[in-house]
């Protein structure tokens, strides 16, 4: 199934790069792919300056978490010509992914550390069950 993507043109506006995966279900080059990882990863990541209290879904940011390591190493291991710094990039977002999905797994003390004042009304985001 992923193979046709090699004959695809990244999603990303204007672009036009071959697409080298996908993720989301949105075809992408190696670049967009690594951009998307890492402003996905900023936004989740509670211990980022970018991240925001917004009502976040559990399962899914997981899920988004998993496939972008998921992807991240499946490219990393297909394809041969790399950069350093791209081979660098794609271990690096695999390893901020694998931390993240640690770090959700016990969003009690993670995301209550990071609860600004006044926020007490809000429901707990571990109050969804587990898969
Ligand atoms: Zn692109």
């Amino acid at each position: 199934m992923d193979t046709k993507l090699l004959e695809r043109i990244c999603n990303e506006n204007a672009c036009g790069g071959a697409a080298i995966t996908s993720l989301d279900q949105q075809a992408l080059c190696l670049n967009h792919f690594l951009l998307r990882c890492y402003a996905k990863l900023e936004a989740v990541d509670p211990r980022s300056q970018k991240f925001h209290e917004d009502p976040v879904d559990l399962p899914s940011m997981r899920a988004f978490i998993e496939e972008c390591s998921q992807k991240a190493l499946e490219i990393s291991l297909q394809s041969e010509n790399l950069s350093n710094l791209e081979r660098g990039r794609l271990l690096d977002i695999l390893l901020w992914s694998g931390e993240l999905f640690v770090l959700l797994r016990a969003p009690r003390i993670t995301f209550a550390d990071s609860t600004p004042l006044g926020e007490s009304s809000k429901p707990a985001r571990a109050a969804s069950p587990r898969t």
